[in-house]
Formats: structure tokens, C-alpha cells, sequence
């Protein structure tokens, strides 16, 4: 099965496009992918930087504390609840920062630490307020504890967003390079595949055509021996053959047409020497009676026989040339041919010696109507006949068919001869080819010019009698009218 050039465009182009698509697609792919990481490592970031915001509120708080403890009376209240209330917004915040990221742990143990910061100075401090300088030094190193425990939750909480980071960093990185890999190796594809889709163009494609090119080129030139390969495609194949058919077809009607200048030239100059033979000939045989006369009664005057005989050979070869020279000239009109053959075998029979062959016609129906020159018809078939009759002899048979069939009429002529010379088989229908010793080798020449007048064929093959068949095939229908 041979492959069409759309096929070749399809299904190459379908490819580079596809690969074209999934570049396309997974580069969008990743680059969303890539988004929603670097999101999430901005939200990581985002919560440590809660953390430490938290964690210096908590130590606000813890130095207006300390402040208190130090001076022994509650002087900070306002700015200390203000930095708890700070405080307290900065721990839902970091809360809600780290859940977002998943991590819960960590946010929760600072609040609680920060309520027991809180607790125990609104509970063990602030009544102690002023107390001995040793018991405030014990408060202060633990409100110190607590708000370093705070700080140590918040650098492990640190180092947790810190390790999850990585991880995404991590995951980052290697979508990237995913998609690096992917899109080379598509892109690479996708050019790999467009090279062999121009290659194959070329060779399938762009060489046949060149070659198509070349050919043209040189029937352009005058040469018409050329002939292509049919390579590539099916239309490129189909196109090769018909190509070639048409050089082949065009090859065949010059060689036609040449046949038909050479026979129209000899046939001119046939029609011009017969023209010329003719009067001297009348004056031969018009001079021929007066000598016979004039010796008659003398002897039997045998040179004037042999003189009378070459000249009526002469006379019929003039008549054959002149026949010759104008086949065309015919008059079709509708013509029965059943009727004509039985009347051209009449008119034969009443002329043959009575020990002459048999002759025996079947037409395949009882009439068969085409459109002939009646008269040249009737002279193909009594030429037909008598080279029949001839290579029959006496005894001999000849057997005549007609038919018809497919818009065309074949008569056929078959005889119990020796069959045709083998030395002028192959050049039967050329004009002075005779084995007869009276013969004109014009008959079947002349037969041949008005057959093919008629857009007919004459075929020669072997008999069913041991002798020649001829086959006369005529179109039913070759056009009315006189035709030039
Ligand atoms: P002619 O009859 O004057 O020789 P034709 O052109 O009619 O010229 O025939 C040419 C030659 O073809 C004949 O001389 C003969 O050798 C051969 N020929 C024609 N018809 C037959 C046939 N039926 N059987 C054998 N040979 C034939």
C-alpha cells in the first residue's frame, strides 16, 4: 500500500504540532505548580516572621514587668497592659500563620507559656509589689524563665518552618528541572521530527516533482523518448503514469500523423504520375488497334497480344494509384450491409470461372444497418474476395461472416489457401507488395485507405481453414457525409 502525500503532511505535522501542545501544557502545568510552592514557602516565611514578632511582644510585656519589679510599685500598669492586649493579637497571628502551613505545635506552647507569664504577675508579683529586694530577684529570674522558655519554643518552631521550607525548596527545585528536562526533550522532539517531515518531503515529494519537472522540460525541448519513475506518494505514482501514458499517447499520434503526411505525399505524387501515364497510355492502346488492323490477317500476332497485356497492367496500376491517392473522398449514408455483401458476391460469382471456390456468407442477423461509402466498401470486399478466391483455387473454399457488436461491424473473410507469403506478412498493406505474377500489390493498400477513412481497421490473422483470415471493423456510425 503506497502512502498519500497528505498523510505524510498529516500525520508529520500532527506529531510536530502534538509535541508543540504538550510543551506547552506541561510548561503551564509546572509553572502553576511552581506558584503554588513558591506560595507556600512565602506563607513559611511569613509565619517565622510572626514568630519573632510575637516573641519581642512577649519580652515588651516581660520588661514592663520588670520595670514594676525594679522600682517595687505598679507604675507600668497602662503600658503593660497595652503590650499584653499587643501581645495577645501577635500570638492569634502567629497561630493562624503556622496552621496555615500546618504546623500547630509550637504557636499554641507560647501562648500558654505567655498565660502563665501573665498569670503569675497578675497573681505572685503584682500583690508582692515592694516586697525585700531577694524576693524580687526570685520573681524576676522567673518571669526571666518563662520568657526565655518563649524564645526557646520559638526557635524550635523556627527551625520546624525552617526544615518544612527546605522540603518545598526541595520540591521546587526539582519541578523545575522536571520541567526543564521535559520541555528539551519535547522541543528537541518536535525539531527532530519537523527534519525527518522535510526530509521525507523532499525525497518523496520535491524529488518526483523535479524529476516530472525535468521531464516536461525536456517534451518541451523536442525530445520525446523520455520517461519517469513512479516513485513517492500514490498521487505522485498516479501522476507518474499518467504521465508517461500521455507521452506514450503522444508518441503514437505523431507517429500517426507522420504515416498520414507520408501517405498523403505518395499519394499526391501517385495521383500526379497516374495522371501523366494515363494519356500516353490511351494513345498506346488507340495506336495498338490501328497496328492490329493493319496487319490483320497476316499472322496471330503475338507481339501485339504481349504488348496489349503489359499495357492493360499498366492501365490497372494507374487505376490502383489513382484509387489509392484519393481514399478519402467518400460518400457515407445509411447502407444495409447484408444486402451489399450478397450483391458484391452476385456480381463476383456471374465473373468466376464456374470450377472457381465455394463460397459460403452467415450474417449474424438478417439485416445490419451502419453508415457507409457503400461503393468502397463494396471494393474492399471484392478485393477481399478475389485474394481469397486466389489462394483458394479451384475447389478452394471461402467462408464470409457479419456481425455487429459494440458499435461496430466486422466482416470477416476467411479462406482454405496456403495462408499469407511469410515474406510479405509484415509488410501486407504497403502499396506493390504482390506474390501474383499479375498482380499490382495495390489491393490491400487501397482496401487498408478506405477502411481507415471509414476510422476502421483491417486485422490478418490465421484462418480456421488452414488459410488467411481478414477482418474488416468499422465503426457502425463513422459520420454522414462526404468526407475530404
Ligand atoms: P495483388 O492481389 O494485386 O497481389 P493485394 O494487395 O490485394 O495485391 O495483395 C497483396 C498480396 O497479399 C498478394 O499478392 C498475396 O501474396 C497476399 N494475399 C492477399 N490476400 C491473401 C490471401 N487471402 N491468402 C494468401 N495471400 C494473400
Amino acid at each position: 500500500m503506497r502512502i498519500r502525500v497528505r498523510s505524510i503532511l498529516t500525520i508529520g505535522f500532527g506529531i510536530v504540532v502534538g509535541l508543540f501542545a504538550l510543551a506547552t501544557l506541561v510548561t503551564i502545568g509546572s509553572v502553576s505548580r511552581v506558584r503554588n510552592l513558591e506560595g507556600n514557602l512565602a506563607h513559611f516565611d511569613h509565619a517565622k516572621h510572626e514568630g519573632h514578632l510575637t516573641l519581642s511582644a512577649v519580652q515588651k510585656a516581660f520588661m514592663h514587668q520588670s520595670r514594676m519589679l525594679i522600682r517595687g510599685e505598679p507604675s507600668d500598669m497602662d503600658e503593660y497592659n497595652e503590650a499584653c492586649r499587643a501581645a495577645r493579637q501577635r500570638l492569634n497571628q502567629l497561630e493562624e500563620a503556622s496552621r496555615s502551613v500546618g504546623v500547630t505545635e509550637g504557636a499554641e506552647d507560647i501562648r500558654r507559656t505567655f498565660d502563665e507569664l501573665e498569670r503569675y504577675f497578675g497573681e505572685a508579683v503584682l500583690p508582692a509589689l515592694g516586697e525585700s529586694r531577694s524576693e524580687a530577684i526570685g520573681y524576676h529570674n522567673h518571669l526571666a524563665a518563662l520568657t526565655e522558655h518563649a524564645g526557646t519554643i520559638n526557635e524550635d518552631l523556627n527551625f520546624i518552618l525552617e526544615e518544612r521550607a527546605a522540603d518545598v525548596r526541595g520540591e521546587l527545585e526539582s519541578v523545575l528541572k522536571l520541567t526543564q528536562a521535559a520541555t528539551v526533550t519535547m522541543l528537541s522532539l518536535s525539531v527532530l521530527v519537523a527534519v525527518i517531515v522535510a526530509v521525507a518531503l523532499v525525497r518523496f515529494i520535491a524529488r518526483p516533482v523535479a524529476e516530472l519537472h525535468r521531464a516536461l522540460n525536456a517534451i518541451g525541448g523536442g525530445t520525446m523518448n523520455v520517461h519517469v519513475t513512479a516513485g513517492g506518494p500514490s498521487e505522485l505514482v498516479d501522476l507518474a503514469h499518467g504521465f508517461n501514458d500521455m507521452v506514450s499517447a503522444l508518441q503514437e499520434s505523431r507517429r500517426l500523423i507522420a504515416e498520414q503526411e507520408r501517405r498523403a505525399a505518395i499519394g499526391e505524387l501517385a495521383a500526379g504520375i497516374a495522371h501523366e501515364l494515363n494519356n500516353p497510355l490511351g494513345v498506346i492502346r488507340g495506336y495498338l488497334k490501328v497496328l492490329r488492323k493493319e496487319v490483320e490477317g497476316e499472322q496471330p500476332n503475338k507481339d501485339i497480344d504481349i504488348i496489349t497485356d503489359e499495357v492493360n497492367q499498366c492501365q490497372r496500376i494507374v487505376q490502383g494509384l489513382l484509387e489509392l491517392a484519393r481514399p478519402q473522398a467518400l460518400e457515407k449514408q445509411p447502407t444495409e450491409l447484408v444486402g451489399l455483401v450478397r450483391e458484391v458476391l452476385e456480381r463476383l460469382d456471374k465473373a468466376r470461372a464456374a470450377e472457381g471456390p465455394t463460397i459460403s456468407f452467415t450474417p449474424a442477423a438478417p439485416a445490419i444497418q451502419a453508415t457507409v461509402d457503400g461503393q468502397a466498401m463494396k471494393r474492399v470486399l471484392v478485393n477481399l474476395v478475389n485474394n481469397a478466391g486466389d489462394a483458394a483455387g479451384p475447389g478452394g473454399e471461402i467462408d464470409i461472416t457479419l456481425e455487429e457488436s459494440e458499435g461496430l461491424f466486422v466482416i470477416s473473410v476467411s479462406d482454405s489457401g496456403a495462408g499469407i507469403p511469410a515474406d510479405i506478412r509484415d509488410d501486407l498493406f504497403k502499396p506493390f507488395k504482390t506474390t501474383k505474377p499479375d498482380g499490382t500489390g495495390l489491393g490491400l493498400a487501397i482496401s487498408d485507405a478506405l477502411v481507415r477513412a471509414h476510422g476502421g481497421r483491417i486485422e490478418v490473422a490465421d484462418g480456421a481453414k488452414g488459410g488467411a483470415l481478414f477482418r474488416v471493423i468499422v465503426p457502425i456510425t463513422s459520420g454522414a457525409g462526404a468526407e475530404t
